[in-house]
């Protein structure tokens, strides 16, 4: 059954009466001063609210509770890899000596944080399987332009740079990279996909040639499926001097099972914040950890940060043919502590627990939702899974409606109309750390809503129905953003925002 009703919050402005006061102020001891004399031309509307503390306190306790996250629901999304984030990683995270470091202070002084540093980089190195790390880049979509620059510079080291136009990326691909391509100044060809749901390797034969600069490739793929020639792609590319990036979003569905770096990627990005549970979500702070080769080595932001041969940690910054920095200090930090963390925790042993269930989780809700809502590609999935809602178009309803309505069922939406090539997409990423019991009651839901749009297309049309919004018209949202409040009393005033 669909959840009860939430009141309408109303904004703090509106709340409260004149003179009522949250704080209790000591008697003054200082003259008073007439305001409207001693400035001038002082405006008699300010309308800041007048609420007690209890008032303010329920005020803001409501609205806390109207959020839905990762700690409130099951939170399907795909591609975004929404884990439980453990509360351990938050512990260390603010421990003093990390949380109140400066980033200016010498480096001399924070033996430790250059520890944590090297550590991420060296576990990185082996789960990924490649020979170096760099923390730098701030974000999944950094990472990949960071990538792109390394192998520009690799090509320029060799002479190739001017002939090297092309960067070759499947139409399966998220949008961040083709526009990495372009920032880094190469030109996009679209690699087809075939009716399996793999790479077109007849297609893609016909594009390589001594021109291509790079293949960014996603593996799983964002339909969810493991690239079964991901071998013989990347020993393709490479017989004409081209580079293979991996985007690395997908790694929760490798960890502890199988290295890119052992596929014969020559870099690729992480995720921090998806695969190895940093928060993330409305915008940050990331982390888009790069792997790379030995070749590709001599260009590396700087400073290079480096275990040397006594085990102390060293910064290394003559460094002729690096690429510079690409962002100012040394990464997200504390991003990385938390990742440490989770690393750590789970060690060596336990880590390929993490792809394991994750892959588990994905087959099953793709298998309880088979007969609604079939797979876009019926094989085994990784650790999501790609379904369409084809069936339901005709009678009027969308993959839109669809999600829409599982607000009211209480779960967040799973992510919709990705990849472009599905039709009517609905993308469902379970993460391992969901038990069997909200799988079951997701797909329970998802079966409920399935009946729902063959017997009442309207209810979904509708949906939701339960929150204190309906459907927003998200495109109008993008478009005219306007996020002011205005006093009902100045309303009329107001200038129109253009
Ligand atoms: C999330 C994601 C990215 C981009 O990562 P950001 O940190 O959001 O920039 C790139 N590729 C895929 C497949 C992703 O899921």
């Amino acid at each position: 059954m669909p959840m009860k009703q939430v009141p309408q919050p109303i904004s703090i402005f509106e709340k409260g009466s004149p003179g009522r006061m949250g704080a209790n102020l000591p008697e003054t001891d200082a003259p008073e001063v007439d305001l409207q004399a001693a400035l001038g031309d002082l405006r008699d509307d300010l309308h800041l609210p007048e609420l007690g503390e209890l008032e303010v306190l329920r005020h803001f306790t409501n609205l806390s509770h109207i959020n839905y996250g990762i700690e409130t629901g099951f939170y399907p999304l795909g591609s975004c890899t929404m884990k439980y984030n453990p509360k351990i990683n938050e512990a260390t995270a603010g421990l003093p000596g990390f949380r109140a470091i400066h980033p200016m202070q010498p480096v001399e002084t924070a033996p430790g944080a250059f520890e944590v540093l090297a550590q991420v980089q060296e576990i990185l190195c082996e789960v990924a399987g490649f020979d170096e790390i760099t923390l730098q880049p701030l974000a999944g979509a950094h990472g990949e332009l960071t990538c792109l620059m390394l192998i520009k510079a690799y090509h320029d080291s060799r002479g190739e740079g001017a002939q090297r136009k092309y960067v070759l990326i499947p139409d399966s691909a998220h949008g961040t990279n083709p526009a990495s391509a372009a920032a880094c100044g190469y030109e996009v060809k679209s690699v087809p996909t075939d009716a399996h749901g793999n790479t077109d390797l007849e297609a893609l034969r016909g594009m390589v040639n001594n021109e291509v600069a790079a293949l960014m490739i996603t593996n799983p793929s964002t339909l969810g499926l493991f690239e079964p020639n991901i071998k013989e792609i990347c020993d393709l590319l490479h017989s004409v001097g081209a580079q293979v990036f991996c985007d690395g979003a997908n790694m929760n569905a490798m960890v502890g099972t199988t290295r890119p770096g052992d596929h014969g990627f020559d870099c690729m990005h992480f995720n921090l914040h998806k695969t190895f549970s940093t928060p993330h979500g409305g915008g940050g702070p990331g982390c888009g950890a790069i792997g790379l080769m030995k070749h590709l080595e001599p260009f590396l932001p700087i400073p290079v940060i480096r275990r040397a041969s006594n085990g102390k940690v060293q910064l290394e910054t003559a460094r002729p043919l690096s690429i510079g920095r690409v962002s100012a200090f040394y990464g997200q930090f504390l991003m990385e502590v938390r990742a440490l963390t989770y690393l750590l925790a789970y060690g060596r042993q336990k880590m390929r627990n993490i792809s394991r269930f994750a892959v588990l989780n994905a087959n099953y809700v793709k298998a309880r939702l088979r007969d609604v809502l079939p797979a876009a590609h019926d094989r085994h999935c990784m650790h999501e899974c790609v379904l369409t809602a084809t069936r339901y178009k005709k009678g009027g309803v969308r993959a839109l409606d669809i999600s829409k309505r599982l607000i009211d069922y209480g779960f967040h939406p799973p992510t919709n109309y990705f990849p472009l090539i599905v039709p009517e997409a609905i993308m469902i990423e379970p993460t391992e750390t969901e038990t069997k019991e909200t799988l079951d009651a997701f797909c329970d839901a998802m079966i409920a809503i399935c009946k729902e749009a063959e017997e009442s297309p309207e209810l979904l049309h509708g949906a939701p129905s339960t929150q204190i919004v309906g459907r927003l018209d998200e495109a109008a949202a993008v478009k005219n953003l306007d996020v002011r409040w205005i006093h009902p009393s100045r309303r009329e005033k107001a200038p129109v925002s253009g």
